[in-house]
């Protein structure tokens, strides 16, 4: 996020400070303002880039099959038999590979058991990859200010 912060002002960072601050100022009040109305058309309720990522998992899942043990844990093995083989809880959103607690974003083992029960997908991915939160970031307003002659 540094790297790109830092090319979209490089032009602006050869400048004078209060002028620098004032091109940072403009270029952030217009992505706020271009993604406040971007995420308004947005039908769905997870981000793009999140809805990709849960689709990648969703083809993976393919290769596993989940076992119910009660109490929203399954037991997950791979369908080619290998010896792999994972915990996953539904409930507290955990995987013994890790992946689903660290990223917040389901792994193909989490996804396997939520389709096995017909679950809602979108339920199982955290708040803040949701259209709701992000619009809850964007909400405020970077507002226009007069130039050095008013
Ligand atoms: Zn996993």
């Amino acid at each position: 996020m540094c790297e790109v912060f830092n090319s979209v002002i490089v032009d602006a960072r050869e400048r004078p400070i209060v002028s620098m601050l004032e091109d940072i100022r403009v270029y952030i009040m217009r992505r706020w303002a271009d993604n406040r109305d971007r995420i308004i058309e947005y039908p769905r309720e997870v981000l793009p880039r999140i809805r990709i990522k849960v689709e990648k998992q969703a083809d993976a899942s393919g290769k596993w099959v989940s076992t119910y043990a009660g109490r929203d844990k399954y037991e997950v093995t791979s369908i080619h038999g290998g010896k792999e083989k994972f915990v996953v809880d539904l409930k507290t959103h955990e995987c013994s590979c890790r992946k689903f607690q660290l990223s917040r974003i389901h792994c193909a083992h989490a996804m396997t058991c939520i389709r096995k029960m017909c679950f809602n997908v979108d339920n199982f991915v955290e708040n803040c990859y949701k259209k709701a939160t992000y619009s809850e970031c964007h909400q405020h307003v970077v507002y226009p200010v007069n130039g050095p002659n008013l």
